[in-house]
């Protein structure tokens, strides 16, 4: 048997075959979980102008602690007309922008107004520029907001509208069809008669998709048949960049996924990896698409398509950092050690605790529904006991 590809090579090796795709842009809100092709540059300074933070008054810090004369109000989005005098406070509302020679802000619950006459009633700005938000505070033209390859969030959206921005430069969101696999398969929904089983992996994977930039632009189902698979990757590779199959990934009479690939001259990159479940995940170039396959088992789909999947879509489509986080917490429960393959356990994180749950058949899918974690569990590591730490990814 030839050695299996370590997880993190087969990552590796799987980005590799691969460029993303070329750049396009799309509106502000349309661009939302999308990556950045372009470093986002302030196009403006904001605030342009001083304005102040708080209702209340503008005044000269150096005329502390008053009394004033007011000369005039300013509400958000009009200019005073005029410079502020020595002695003097005007009217402010939040948003507006300061009069000229202002240069602290009084607040309203600290002042009040007689005939005209603004007096101290609290402590007053405790600084110059008290509750000014000043020129550039926030940000100044041709800063950098953000770096290319970041995921469009809405707190960028919000940047980049301020900065200038109402299309956002982004990376294109690669097609993808998935492919299942098997004669058993049926449409959820449909009778399941014995020796059937319902197809919950399209469902699940289109689920998982809907997390990152992907068209996903054809589902389908085919039985285990060597001409059928052929044809199926062969049709799919002319009009997508990602073709996931799922099931026919082992060396069962019943498996055609890897001699399809074979037979279409593509060779798997690599086939076979040192994990538990979806050992026998494999990937391909055929023509300008990349096949993944995806062993059937619903929690090997499931675990694979976190995996493999995931960075896939995400280098496509530009993300600078395409693989998984790793974080760590507290195990709630003993666990044994390591085998010759990396573990991903489903489990449960809950209050910084991290609990496999208890069924870990890679068939079963009660668990992949309460799981909202995957335990990883290195190659050999020592048996874990409760109040240890362990790493895992966030699902
Ligand atoms: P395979 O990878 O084709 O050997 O399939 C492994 C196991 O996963 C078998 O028990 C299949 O019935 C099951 N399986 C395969 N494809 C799916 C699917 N799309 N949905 C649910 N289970 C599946
Ligand atoms: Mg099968």
């Amino acid at each position: 048997m030839s050695a299996l590809l370590p997880v993190e090579e087969a990552q590796a090796r799987l980005l590799a075959l691969a460029s993303p795709l070329p750049a396009t842009s799309a509106d502000l809100v349309a661009a939302l979980g999308h990556y950045l092709s372009e470093p986002l540059v302030a196009q403006r300074t904001q605030p342009a102008a001083p304005l102040s933070a708080m209702d209340g008054y503008a005044i000269r810090f150096a005329d502390m602690p008053g009394p004033w004369r007011l000369t005039g109000s300013i509400a958000a989005g009009s200019i005073a007309q005029n410079a502020l005098t020595p002695g003097g406070a005007m009217r402010i509302f939040t948003g507006a922008a300061l009069p000229a020679n202002a240069d602290t802000i009084l607040i309203q619950e600290d002042a009040e107004n007689t005939a005209g006459v603004i007096g101290l009633t609290g402590e007053g700005p405790g600084h110059l520029g008290h509750h000014v938000r000043r020129t550039g505070g926030d940000f100044s033209a041709g800063d950098a907001l953000a770096p290319a390859g970041v995921r469009v969030s809405a707190g960028i959206i919000a940047l980049a509208a301020m900065a200038g921005y109402a299309k956002l430069p982004i990376g294109t969101a690669p097609r993808v069809a998935i492919i299942s696999t098997g004669d058993e398969l049926v449409a959820p929904g449909t009778p399941v008669q014995p020796g059937k089983i319902a197809d919950s992996n399209s469902a699940m994977l289109a689920a998982i998709l809907a997390d990152v930039p992907a068209n996903l632009a054809t589902m389908r189902r085919i039985g285990d048949d060597r001409d059928a698979t052929i044809a199926a990757i062969d049709d799919a590779s002319r009009t997508h960049d990602v073709i996931v199959t799922v099931g026919g990934a082992s060396v069962g009479d019943h498996d055609h996924i890897h001699a399809a690939l074979t037979s279409l001259g593509a060779a798997p990159d690599f086939w076979k990896v040192a994990m538990r479940p979806g050992k026998p995940v494999m990937a391909a170039r055929v023509g300008n698409a990349i096949v993944l396959g995806l062993p059937g088992n619903p929690a090997s789909a499931f675990v694979t398509a976190q995996l493999f999947l995931l960075p896939l879509i995400r280098h496509l489509a530009g993300a600078s950092a395409s693989l998984p986080n790793v974080s760590s917490a507290r195990l709630g429960a003993d666990i044994r050690a390591g085998g010759p393959r990396r573990e991903y356990l489903r489990a449960v994180l809950a209050d910084g605790v991290l609990t496999p749950c208890h069924s870990q058949d890679s068939g079963f899918v009660t668990a992949l529904a309460r799981a909202n974690a995957l335990l990883i569990r290195d190659i050999d590591a020592p048996e874990a006991t409760r109040g240890g730490t362990v790493p895992y990814i966030a699902i």
